[in-house]
């Protein structure tokens, strides 16, 4: 915030060793903020798969270039003498953090919240539901979920949830190949999309309008697309001199009413002006998956609002979709040594700080909110407080970089070094065809390959 002065800025006698685990928009920015802070200290960015940032890489839509920009700033903090980077490290299985504590002077843990919050419904586990974090990681080429495979030889899609995500997820779904060309969607979603008969794909909030968690900016962008129009029903919008409004924020109370700005102009289009439709449909909690194996149906019961909680109301109905996507948040794993809240699937902090020389930031530090600039402060506050807590030591004597690369040597870890990343970067662009900006690897193996076919005679570890 505007108010937080960080007054420390004054530099090491020694320089200290630091872990960051996680190169995410969390991990990067304290990085950067830990170089001003803590100037000559040592800064270690240890990541899991081989290529760094985290959600900006394979979470920001892939037709959203401009958003992924940011990454030329991570760069200029990953290419500082003070900073390392060791990719295709996990933790837990290469290194545990408690090594870490021991190499380190102080360790940040930085690991995002990679998997789904599950939706629970009778039905969830049927062919055909996926979840937010599954499917976005498909179509951005994410090692992880490359090989999904989600069929989308279906004539209907549902979307449960109305935040950015559901509403990134829709806008790909009915996206143009024209509009696509520019963006690094693989060539395998990129065929699966194109050749998909998906015309009406409906998105679902168990909440009404002013409760809808999408900002406006994504909402307009809906109204944009080619192919596709959005729809919305009128007689779901609230007013503009509706009550609730009134309680809210001036912040939260502007973008509500843009919103309802915005879904009342959807509500006056036609249903057969475009090719594809996108459906809005507010105050639908989903109370079961219909279907054999494969799902075929949505059940949802009618909700009201009420002081901001969705109540039932007993009137049920049912939407066929052949395709369900649950975009209704992540949820971040437990790390083995240190604690974990799992109600709320984070690490129990005080505003960054675990325990001595342990701190966090970002979506496991306090949940998957924000978007990617919210990161920053988390950067900043836990920068200074890794000064308060250690720039006045005489020394540091801890091992750091030395003592890990030893134990990666001694245990035959191959980690990718940014130098590497480089590489492969400038081969995803090499590959890329026509105003593609970029054609990724997207399996471990094929990534370790291609650097071993252009370094034949790099040594690793
Ligand atoms: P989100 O903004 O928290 O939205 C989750 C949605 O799922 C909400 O509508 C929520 O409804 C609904 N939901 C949760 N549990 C549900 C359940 N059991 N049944 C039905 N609905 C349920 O999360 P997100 O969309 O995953 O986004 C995560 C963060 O990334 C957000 O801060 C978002 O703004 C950010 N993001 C930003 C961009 C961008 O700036 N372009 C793009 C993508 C993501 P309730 O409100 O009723 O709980």
């Amino acid at each position: 915030t505007p108010q937080l002065r960080f007054a420390h800025r004054r530099g090491f006698k020694m320089p200290i060793n630091i872990a960051i685990i996680g190169s995410g928009p969390a991990g990067f920015y304290t990085a950067d903020a830990l170089t001003r802070a803590c100037k000559g200290c040592h800064i270690d960015i240890i990541e899991r798969l081989p290529t760094p940032f985290g959600l900006v890489r394979a979470g920001v839509a892939p037709d959203h270039q401009t958003t992924k920009r940011v990454v030329k700033k991570f760069e200029k903090t990953a290419l500082l003498d003070e900073v390392n980077y060791y990719g295709n490290v996990t933790i837990g299985n290469c290194v545990s953090l408690a090594e870490l504590r021991e190499l380190y002077d102080a360790v940040v843990l930085a690991v995002g919240a990679p998997n789904d919050r599950k939706l629970t419904i009778p039905g969830a586990d049927k062919i055909g539901v996926h979840g937010s974090a599954a499917f976005v990681g498909w179509y951005n080429g994410h090692p992880d979920y490359q090989d999904l495979r989600p069929e989308l030889n279906v004539g209907t899609a549902a979307v449960i949830g109305v935040g950015n995500v559901a509403l990134d997820i829709a806008r790909v779904l009915v996206c143009s190949a024209e509009r696509m060309a520019g963006s690094d969607l693989p060539d395998y979603a990129s065929c699966a999309i194109q050749g998909s008969p998906i015309y009406d794909i409906h998105l679902f909030g168990r909440r009404g309008p002013i409760e809808a968690k999408f900002t406006n900016v994504e909402l307009r962008e809906m109204g944009k697309l080619n192919c596709s129009v959005p729809l919305a029903k009128a007689e779901q919008i609230p007013g503009d001199d509706d009550p609730v409004l009134a309680t809210l924020s001036d912040r939260d109370r502007r973008l509500s009413e843009r919103n309802l700005k915005t879904l009342r102009t959807f509500s006056l289009n036609r249903p057969d002006e475009k090719s594809k439709r996108v459906h809005f449909e507010f105050c639908a909690a989903p109370v079961e998956v219909l279907g054999g194996d494969r799902v075929e149906a949505l059940r949802f019961e009618r909700t009201q609002v009420t002081d901001g909680r969705a109540e039932g109301t007993g009137d049920f109905f049912e939407v066929d979709c052949g395709l369900v996507v649950a975009a209704i948040g992540y949820r971040s794993d437990p790390i083995v040594g240190a604690p974990y809240e799992g109600d709320r699937g984070i690490i129990p902090n005080d505003d960054g700080r675990v325990a001595k020389g342990l701190y966090t930031v970002g979506w496991i530090k306090r949940g998957p909110t924000g978007v990617i600039s919210s990161n920053r402060y988390d950067g900043e506050v836990v920068a200074d407080y890794i000064h308060k807590d250690f720039g006045n030591l005489p020394k540091s004597d801890k091992a750091g970089r030395k003592g890990l690369e030893s134990l990666f040597n001694a245990r035959g870890i191959r980690y990718v070094t940014y130098a590497d990343w480089k590489q492969l970067e400038t081969m995803e662009i090499e590959n890329a065809t026509g105003v593609a900006p970029r054609r990724k690897f997207v399996t471990i193996e094929e990534m370790l390959k291609a650097l071993d076919k252009s370094a034949p005679s790099r040594e690793f570890a």
